[in-house]
């Protein structure tokens, strides 16, 4: 294992099996095949990936203090719903770490890395120009996965884990309050930040990324919903 692969994969073998779970249920909302509200039970996911209650339950707390799961007394464990408020705080969290992060990572990035970076994007633009739900989650995915390797460029794991669920709990907020069915992620945005590192221009690419978490956020209706009662929802 080299150092990315490492900071990519940076738990290994004895987290007494609850990591291979957390991860998988934070791609799976990363992907928005889950989404906000969806009740997470025990002994479903303990017989999905064939572990006890008690991990699941472990795993499930852990996903908890990531802000990716809402635990509830005596009602269990939801996917995150988050409100206008939280989304804000975690734009607004993006926005002072993620250009310190790729100052971080342009110190570290090599001729290879841009390459690899490159044909990342490449592969996300393919799936954009293809239809179905398998290939739009993969685009989805994709889009999350060209911040997460700048952080792991950073080299600094407390960085990157935290890219991780601030990528994640960027994907619940754009699931629920994302405007238009466009990417979450503007490509041509990342096409630019990756020619401003290859340059060796930082500051245009801490500035483009700035614009880039603008606009993904621009693209959200934030205004506060307030529930209707069932008399109003039936008022003619
Ligand atoms: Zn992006």
């Amino acid at each position: 294992m080299n150092d990315r692969e490492a900071i990519l994969s940076p738990y290994g073998e004895g987290d007494g099996g609850t990591q291979h779970i957390r991860e998988a249920i934070r791609t799976a909302i990363v992907e928005r095949r889950l989404s906000p509200g969806t009740k997470l039970s025990e002994s479903d996911v303990g017989s999905l990936f064939n572990v006890s209650r008690t991990l699941a339950r472990a795993a499930l707390q852990a996903l908890s203090y990531e802000g990716l799961v809402r635990v509830e007394r005596n009602r269990g464990a939801f996917v995150a719903y988050p409100s206008p408020e939280e989304a804000r705080q975690i734009f607004a969290a993006r926005q002072l770490v993620e250009p310190g992060i790729l100052r971080q990572a342009a110190g570290n990035i090599t001729s290879d890395d841009i390459s690899r970076l490159k044909q990342l994007l490449a592969d996300e633009g393919k799936l954009m120009n293809e239809r179905g739900q398998t290939a739009r989650r993969a685009e989805i995915k994709a889009s999350g996965d060209f911040h997460l390797e700048i952080s792991a460029l950073s080299q600094n794991l407390v960085l990157h884990r935290f890219m991780e669920e601030l990528i994640a709990r960027s994907s619940l907020v754009i699931a629920l309050y994302g405007r238009s069915t466009a990417s979450s992620c503007g490509h041509n945005e990342h096409e630019h930040i990756l020619e401003c590192l290859a340059k060796n221009n930082i500051d245009a690419a801490c500035q483009t990324m700035l614009h880039h978490i603008e606009h993904i956020e621009a693209d959200l209706d934030l205004r506060e919903r307030r529930g209707v009662s069932l008399k109003e929802a039936f008022e003619l």
